[in-house]
């Protein structure tokens, strides 16, 4: 199927063409129809699908129909709420770009930033308004934002807001939309809290599902490496040495570690920026559009600050620590593989860390791969053979080796450090083991 089988107007299409989209993406093609129709959509995606133009398109279409010619002035009849700065801002510029070439203007808010420059620019008229919902409520309850105009309502990655606390003021906003609206709400997962606002907000909805949020990992090439929680950092600064990493978010449980880990590897020249929420929305943002266009090559977050970050060729995730619960190793590496393109997901998983690495397992319904085993077991015999001649020799001098840890399945931590192509310096070509 082709976007112009979707009955898409022409200044659009354009605009989709010129972003290079060759054809709609599954969750695109089963959403816009019904959107199109005017119906309210419950879809089930993540970020990653091309779930924002599943709903940009069709709804940047049905504001250009109802566009009456009497219309003046602009005000907001589109509200998209999603639950982070940086999901917001690229929601803005997927807008930007799919209304190119019609007279519809949008802008983004969000919290953390003076309000000024956001003011100015609602005060000058939007059509389309993306929010986060602390930034929305304050503006609106100051008089600067009016919503009595709304007729498309979109509720962008709903589970993520329940995590965040936002629910609440996600149902205050609801509360101050006209009744007559379009919604249209999306969320990776369907926990209990969510399936009431589902039910809250909907009306005589359509359920549009892609893939659960386990099997959107399908073309993400995954291995880990079992490595002492000590030798993580050599094992990263090898990792990075490989120059066909050409893009890469090392993603780090803590913001202090984020810090750490950015640290050690600019001391040994290799050139990495931390994000998390600590860092002021202005670092955030300088360091994101730096990554974003090439410049910054490894960018480390933690789990919040790099939540829907969309880079174009994210070609690897490195996870230098696991995460908290299994479903955020998914939301991880789907930074990467995004709209079909492959990607590779790399963990170093210490062995306080097996438990949650189990788990994960579980969750995705399939064993992650382990790393570097091949040339671990050959250096094992290599070991155990130069052992033996060893015995052989020295009879009565005892066996350094018999006092290695066990780590793993029967391997050895401690001939692994000594003996892996990491701990050598000589990191392999990670391509090369996919
Ligand atoms: P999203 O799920 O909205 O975060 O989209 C993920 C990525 O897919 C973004 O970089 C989009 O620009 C891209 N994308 C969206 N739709 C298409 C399409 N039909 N063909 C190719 N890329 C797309």
């Amino acid at each position: 199927m082709l976007f112009k089988d979707l009955n898409i107007i022409e200044p659009i299409l354009k605009a989709v063409e010129e972003a290079g989209y060759e054809k709609p993406t599954p969750i695109q093609e089963k959403s816009i129809p019904r959107i199109l129709e005017g119906r309210d959509i419950l879809g089930c995606a993540q970020t990653g699908t091309g779930k924002t133009a599943a709903f940009s398109i069709p709804v940047l279409q049905n504001m250009v129909k109802s566009k009456k010619n009497n219309d003046r002035r602009r005000s907001i009849q589109t509200l998209i709420v999603a639950p982070t700065r940086e999901l917001a801002i690229q929601i803005g510029e997927n807008f930007t770009t799919y209304s190119k070439h019609l007279n519809i203007k949008n802008t983004v808010i969000f919290g953390g930033v003076n309000q000024s420059s956001q003011v100015r620019k609602l005060t000058a008229g939007v059509d389309v308004l993306i929010s986060t919902p602390g930034r929305l409520l304050d503006l609106q309850n100051q008089g600067y934002v009016d919503l009595k105009n709304v007729k498309y309502f979109v509720l962008d990655e709903a589970d993520r807001m329940l995590d965040m606390g936002m629910i609440h003021d996600v149902k205050r906003i609801i509360a101050k939309l006209p009744k007559e609206r379009q919604n249209l709400l999306f969320s990776a997962t369907m926990p209990k809290e969510v399936t009431k606002l589902v039910n809250s907000i909907l009306k005589n909805k359509v359920k549009v599902e892609v893939e659960a949020v386990s099997s959107t990992v399908e073309v993400i090439s995954q291995g880990a490496y079992m490595v002492a929680k000590k030798d993580k950092k050599s094992m990263l600064v090898n990792l990075l040495r490989d120059e066909t990493i050409k893009s890469v978010i090392v993603f780090s449980r803590t913001k202090h570690g984020a810090n750490k880990i950015a640290k050690d590897l600019n001391n040994v020249g290799i050139d990495a920026t931390a994000i998390h929420g600590n860092k002021s929305q202005n670092q955030r943002q300088l360091a994101l559009k730096n990554f974003k266009k090439g410049s910054l090559r490894v960018l480390v977050a933690t789990d919040i600050a790099a939540r829907g970050i969309d880079v174009d060729e994210l070609s690897h995730v490195i996870n230098y620590d696991l995460p908290d619960v299994p479903e955020t190793y998914v939301h991880r590496i789907g930074r990467t593989g995004r709209a079909g393109r492959d990607g590779v997901a790399i963990t170093l998983c210490d062995s306080e860390e097996l438990g949650m690495f189990r788990r994960i397992e579980k969750l995705i319904g399939k064993a992650i791969p382990i790393l570097g085993q091949e040339e671990f077991e050959i250096k094992e015999s290599i070991i155990a053979e130069k052992s033996l001649k060893q015995a052989d020799k020295q009879k009565n001098s005892s066996n350094k080796n018999s006092k290695r840890k066990y780590y793993g399945k029967g391997k050895t931590q401690g001939s692994r450090n000594k003996n892996s192509k990491f701990n050598s310096g000589k990191a392999k070509s990670v391509n090369n083991i996919y």
